[in-house]
């Protein structure tokens, strides 16, 4: 039997999805990358903006309109768990619904689905709503891709954000029993992965949910201390302004896996907005926290996320926003235009901003970042740096180029390192590169080693020229 699965969305659904991989596998299924040549085929769709879910639900279709006879179609994921009736409507071919907190039971799923146990009342086999079972114990994941994966320590979240629809699917935060996260972590080291990502909706909201609020410090040092030195860089994802202790900032200062590198999403810079927002609105203390963290970790990288155009945002509002960018110093930072979740708070909120308005304020706070960044990957410009090698490519010239990534940069939303002229280095490798030239978002670095750490040297696969 062979399944087909497509991912969208964020790390965490990457995360559920290697989890169904490694449990249709157990069962097994094999992968195929032909849709056509699977048994199974499976989407695990994004519900969190409107766009996403839009894009989720044309990738059903898609697979609807060619799915042969027998051919199974599950939609997992948040738009399932959302918006499953919608889904149904929409993509009348679709088999099964399988929630975010139930995706550990995709076998299960498959086999009723397959056995013709329908529930009646829907006409498709449903699985929604929470578990029976404890959430997310240590579920095998797939060998590690390019030295790097995502672990994720909770899922939910009960922070009250107006524009917000997570929690209204993802139900309010479950944490993982930390042995089963480190335990992961371990197997993942073991596994070949040189930097492990925490990833939840609030990473540092980690443990309240058990009792003991500002438990992410622990976490990290039981990573930190149980995982051997091939893991090279602990990376924190998602953390909330709010709950970014002093315990939290000097753990990272100190253990020394951990990346000096923070992501921080703020959604806004100006207290009016945040307040609309039922964000924390105080932005002495976001100044405090930035001045915090630098003072621990002088050559921390801080990433952060803002929303423009949100209802009500007045011109004052967002040159507030363009004032503390100015003055807050980001290396990275990423914006989203404001969209309206049906059934958050925002969406009923008057006072929207034109399209247009919205446009013309993303790009202004978009200009005004560049400079900044290429500020900051200048300041990098003759220093030595470790480099995971994520892959190759070719220069607009057609030369060959090496494609990594520093502590500065996570998976995904940040920038690379680009080695000119080195094409015999396999994914995972870590280099020691020296930096050679800057862009707004990219550095262009020689390569100075073949590899960082000689107890490794063997182990990472470099391939003969
Ligand atoms: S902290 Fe993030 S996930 Fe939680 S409600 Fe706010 S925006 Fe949503």
């Amino acid at each position: 039997m062979k399944y087909h699965l497509i991912t969208m969305g964020c790390p965490k659904n990457k995360v559920d999805s290697d989890g169904i991989e490694m449990l249709l596998q157990g069962a097994d299924y094999r992968s195929t990358a032909h849709a056509k040549d699977a048994d199974v085929l499976i989407v695990n769709t994004c519900g969190f903006l409107e766009a996403a879910k839009e894009e989720s639900i044309g990738v059903l279709k898609e697979l609807g309109r060619a799915k042969r006879k027998n051919q199974v179609l599950i939609a997992a994921g948040c738009l399932a768990q959302r918006n499953g009736d919608e889904v149904i409507a929409r993509v009348p071919r679709v088999d099964g619904l399988l929630g975010t907190r139930r995706w550990m039971e995709v076998v299960e799923l498959v086999n009723s689905v397959r056995g013709g146990k329908a529930n009646r009342a829907l006409q498709r086999y449903t699985l929604l709503g929470d578990p029976e079972v404890g959430f997310a114990s240590a579920t095998p994941r797939p060998p590690v891709a390019a030295g790097s994966a995502y672990l994720k320590i909770s899922d939910g979240c009960n922070a009250p954000c107006a524009f917000c629809t997570i929690p209204s699917f993802k139900g309010k935060l479950r944490s993982r029993p930390l042995e089963a996260i480190v335990d992961e972590a371990i197997a993942l080291v073991e596994g070949g992965a040189r930097e492990l990502v925490l990833v939840a909706q609030d990473t540092t909201d980690y443990g309240r949910d058990m009792g003991a609020p500002d438990s992410l410090p622990q976490l990290i040092s039981a990573i930190c201390n149980r995982t051997d030195d091939r893991l090279q860089w602990l990376r924190l994802m998602y953390a909330y302004p709010g709950h970014v202790s002093d315990s939290l900032i000097e753990v990272m200062a100190r253990e020394r896996k951990m990346a000096h590198y923070l992501d921080m999403p703020l959604q806004h810079g100006d207290a009016r907005t945040l307040r609309r927002m039922h964000r924390p609105s105080r932005m002495e203390t976001v100044y405090d926290h930035l001045a915090k963290l630098r003072a621990a970790m002088p050559d921390i990288a801080l990433r952060t996320t803002f929303i423009v155009g949100y209802p009500g945002e007045t011109e004052e509002e967002f040159q507030g926003l363009l004032d503390f960018v100015a003055a807050a110093e980001f290396d990275r930072l990423g914006a989203f235009r404001f969209s309206a979740e049906p059934g958050t708070p925002a969406a009923t909120l008057p006072d929207a901003v034109p399209e247009d308005v919205k446009e013309e304020r993303w790009a202004r706070l978009m200009e005004l970042q560049q400079p900044i960044s290429l500020r900051k990957n200048q300041a990098q410009v003759h220093s030595l740096m470790d480099v995971l090698v994520e892959g190759t490519g070719e220069s607009t010239r057609g030369e060959p180029l090496l494609l990594g990534r520093s502590y500065r940069d996570a998976p995904e939303v940040d920038g690379l390192v680009l080695i000119p002229g080195v094409r015999d280095v396999a994914a995972g490798a870590m280099l020691q590169v020296r930096i050679t030239g800057a862009m707004e978002y990219d550095l262009i670095g020689e390569r100075m080693e073949i590899e960082t750490f000689s107890s490794t040297r063997a182990s990472i696969g470099l391939m003969e020229s």
